[in-house]
């Protein structure tokens, strides 16, 4: 608003513009009666969105407002979605009472929702909701804030890495440093989280200022970085819900290295928590591992699947779990059921801890603390047989019998949603609460009492107790009785035939009666206000019981599905590499039945098994071979058992997957640049402990280019000994198999039949011969004529008839596969002398070049 039209509005918008300036970037809700309504800018925006009427009001000496609003009542409703657009709502309300206020209401905001900090709204149960801050120096800082858990961690990496880290979480919001707004980085993280909010702070926010007393503490004073973009987060709190910027716990740093490192593109690719078609949980790895019965357990099932280990320790412990659980049949179905019976304690504790917690989820937080004993009883039955694991998930759950009791005795059996309206306290708690109580439910009776006194010590036997709403309670007298009232009576109105008269003991009675409701709905807010103060001390406890709930929930899970789906626990060795007997893809296997799917076997060796290429026809089954193998490997980092006879892992640090282009949905980028930019991640951070799956890599140019980069990059892979799976449709890689030892052919079977190929799905040692593509077209509906005549110009291929190129060139640029090996070819006759071990990549990439020229003449 510009100064001139400013002085010129209505003492209400003045008051609007005093608001709305401190909350530039949210859209202000500001309550006028019973509506929130918004103005300007905000209602032009916002209206189409939430479908709402664009109207108008005065605001001021020629100047009119757009204005829309929504009903308080549904306020909620309408702020979810606004929320889940990515904006920022800032909620301003009457902060006195219009009824006594003298002149302009007074208004202030009281709330702010924006995408990374939410509590109160409904939230996704199975997912947590990230506030992330990003921090970039010489190294980069990330902090992670998840409100409704109250989890605030931060950690460091190098710029390589911390996208994957900082995408693989999806945080909802991402606070960034101002300058970077036009930087490739925000480019990518928008690419890649299509419903992120990026929120641009200032120098200060990324200072120290927040985290002084930390930075004393030895623990901190490492992490400037880390910290400072922890920082960011309490300044975006302190300005956003400044009531809790106290109640949050110090973050915690952690080591990304601990856990298997897996990047978003891998995450993605593999459909670990998303399927690539719509998103969803349905086929994905989740969708096949998760059992779980509580909000708590299924979102640590999501982030033991994104974050598998890598300490052997650890992972051995949670197979030990796992083995118990499911030996223990019985032991486990009573806890899954007990389970069952838990409310979101983990969202409940923190609740608790924010004092933001209501009746009624005190009345759930009681609920579960109602069967904590009974898991404990069960668990103490088997105590010495219990592996660590579990030991320890016993002993995280504290005794909570004294606070359960107390919740028992205060809070009544089925509390309310509001705090404010009574209904929440049980009888026997405070007794003036009760004689409030008595006095609203009996007033009848106490009314009759003062009555049948009164009438006995006046001895007037038709005096009665009346009430109007001026007057209030009142003695009536007929007016031949009057003379007979005694002095305390104090006359109030005279009618025709009857006085009516009050006395002192009348009027309090009523004073307490008319206020007792009020009376009765304010003491019991304050009581349990006393109540939820009490519960918040129980906050850490609970937060650790919740955990380990969490954390038994997982592993019942996990034993669940390795029974039903008949899994093995794999043996896990210090010894780089891996060998799976009859493997299985668990999510295929899951929804075209076991029966119908058939097993392979894998094994990666140091020295002589490191990249494995895998030919055969399309359809073959060669993508679901490379899958399989990686979902087992994070399977089995994270503790779980694998689909498959037999497993013996080493523990691999990382797991990247290049699935070629036109296997993945392609994002805004040229596919063939994804494919390179991915593959030049690859080989820059892929170690000798990595697994490596490469998909297709070279599809998206000419065979020829795309050929001869595959066969560069896999051998670069090779010699940094990193393991390698490499499917491709060039059979040419195939080569490789036979320059290095550690290089290993295998190919997907098929059967020839008549016209037709039957896929067979098993992987067999050595190259494929033939590619099929011809007979996997005519199965896939290609008219007879066209299959035809591509068996024709592929026989002449075959025959090598190049020498007539123009005879075929028209319909056949794309079908030639030419083997450089082909040392009949007058190019490579150039070279007859050279040994094929001594060509570059460089140099082959020239070889082909000349061939690709020659063939185009
Ligand atoms: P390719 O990558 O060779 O083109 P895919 O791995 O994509 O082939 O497999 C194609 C389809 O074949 C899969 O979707 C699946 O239905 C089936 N399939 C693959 N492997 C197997 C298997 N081992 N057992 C049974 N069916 C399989
Ligand atoms: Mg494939």
């Amino acid at each position: 608003m510009r100064g001139s039209v400013k002085a010129e509005l209505t003492p209400m918008f003045k008051q609007y513009f005093e608001v709305k300036h401190q909350y530039p970037d949210a859209v202000l809700f500001f309550r006028l009666g019973d509506f929130y309504e918004m103005f300007f800018e905000d209602a032009e925006v916002v209206a189409p969105l939430l479908g709402l009427v664009l109207t108008k009001r005065e605001a001021g000496k020629g100047l009119t407002a757009p204005m829309c609003g929504v009903p308080v009542e549904k306020a909620l409703f309408y702020i979810q979605k606004l929320v889940d657009m990515g904006f920022k709502v800032a909620v301003c309300e009457q902060v006195e009472d219009p009824a006594t206020a003298k002149g302009l209401v007074k208004r202030e905001v009281v709330k702010i929702y924006t995408p990374g900090l939410l509590v109160d709204l409904e939230l996704p149960e199975k997912s947590k909701t990230y506030l992330a801050s990003l921090y970039l120096e010489k190294k980069a800082g990330l902090a992670f804030l998840e409100l409704s858990c109250g989890e605030f961690i931060f950690t460091e990496l190098n710029k390589e890495t911390f996208l994957a880290e900082l995408l693989k979480r999806e945080p909802r919001e991402i606070l960034c440093l101002d300058e970077l707004a036009n930087s490739e980085w925000m480019g990518l993280i928008k690419g890649s989280l299509s419903k992120v909010h990026l929120s641009f702070l200032d120098k200060k926010a990324f200072s120290l200022n927040q985290v002084d007393a930390l930075l004393k503490q030895p623990y901190y004073e490492r992490y400037h970085e880390g910290l400072k973009a922890a920082n960011a987060i309490l300044t975006y709190l302190q300005k956003y819900q400044p009531h809790l910027l106290d109640k949050i716990e110090d973050p915690v740093f952690y080591y990304p290295e601990e856990f298997l490192f897996l990047d978003d593109s891998t995450k993605r690719n593999l459909e670990l928590i998303k399927n690539l078609w719509d998103g969803s949980e349905k086929h994905s790895l989740l969708w096949v591992l998760d059992r779980t019965v509580t909000p708590m357990g299924a979102r640590l099932l999501k982030e033991w699947i994104v974050y598998p280990l890598r300490d052997l320790t650890q992972i051995r412990r949670r197979q030990e779990a796992i083995s118990f659980l499911i030996e223990q049949k019985d032991l486990r179905e009573a806890l899954r059921d007990l389970l069952k019976r838990f409310s979101d304690l983990e969202r409940l504790a923190t609740k608790c801890g924010f004092k933001l917690i209501n009746p009624k989820e005190m009345g759930l937080l009681r609920e579960s603390l109602k069967y904590i004993p009974e898991i404990k009883r069960i668990f103490s039955e088997v105590l010495k047989e219990l592996p660590q694991l579990l030991k320890e998930v016993f002993s995280a759950l504290g005794d909570f019998s004294g606070l359960y009791q107390r919740l028992c005795e205060t809070l009544v059996d089925n509390p309310p949603y509001t705090l404010k309206d009574g209904g929440i306290i049980k009888r026997g708690v405070d007794s003036t609460l009760d004689e409030l109580r008595d006095l609203k439910e009996h007033a009848v009776d106490y009314l009759t009492a003062i009555e049948k006194k009164e009438k006995e010590k006046t001895g007037i036997p038709n005096l009665r107790i009346g009430y109007n709403r001026v007057f209030g309670y009142y003695f009536e007298v007929s007016k031949g009785n009057a003379k007979l009232v005694p002095p305390y009576f104090e006359r109030k109105q005279t009618l025709t035939n009857v006085e009516r008269f009050v006395t002192p003991e009348l009027k309090e009675l009523e004073q307490k009666i008319i206020t007792a409701e009020e009376k009765i709905k304010s003491l019991e807010y304050e009581l349990f206000l006393k109540l939820r103060e009490e519960v918040s001390q129980y906050k850490d406890v609970l937060k650790k019981a919740s955990q380990a709930l969490a954390t038994l929930d997982v592993l019942i899970s996990l034993a669940t599905v390795a029974v039903e789906n008949d899994y093995v626990c794999p043996e896990i060795t210090e010894e780089p590499g891996l060998y799976i007997e009859e493997g299985r893809h668990p999510v295929i296997e899951k929804i075209q039945g076991k029966e119908s799917f058939i097993p392979n076997s894998v094994e990666l060796k140091k020295d002589e098994a490191v990249l494995l290429i895998i030919t055969g026809p399309n359809m073959g089954g060669k993508s679901t071979y490379l899958r399989q193998t990686a979902l087992i490997v994070i399977m089995s980092q994270m503790g779980s058992f694998v689909p498959a006879k037999y497993a013996r892992l080493g523990v691999f640090d990382k797991v990247f997957t290049r699935i070629g282009a036109g296997d993945e949905l392609t994002r805004g980028k040229s596919t063939f640049m994804v494919e390179m930019s991915e593959c030049a991640y690859i080989l820059k951070n892929a170690t000798s402990k990595s697994l490596v799956l490469l998909d297709e890599v070279g599809r998206g140019t000419s065979t020829y280019d795309g050929m001869a980069l595959a066969w560069a990059i896999a051998e670069n892979l090779y010699e940094k000994k990193v393991f390698t799976l490499l499917a491709t449709h060039y059979f040419e890689l195939t080569e490789l198999g036979k320059i290095y030892a550690g290089v290993k052919n295998y190919h997907v079977a098929v059967k020839e039949w008549q016209d037709d190929v039957i896929f067979m799905y098993r992987v067999l040692p050595g190259a494929a011969n033939k590619s099929h593509g011809i007979e996997v077209a005519k199965l896939a509906g290609i008219p007879q004529e066209v299959v035809d005549r591509a068996k024709e110009i592929l026989y002449k291929l075959e025959r090598k008839n190049l020498k007539e190129p123009n005879e075929i060139k028209s319909t056949t640029k794309r079908v030639v596969q030419l083997s450089i090996f082909d040392r009949d070819h007058p190019v490579l006759q150039k070279i007859k002398d050279l040994p094929i071990e001594k060509i570059t990549p460089i140099e082959a990439l020239n070889f082909l070049w000349e061939i690709k020229k020659e063939l185009i003449k």
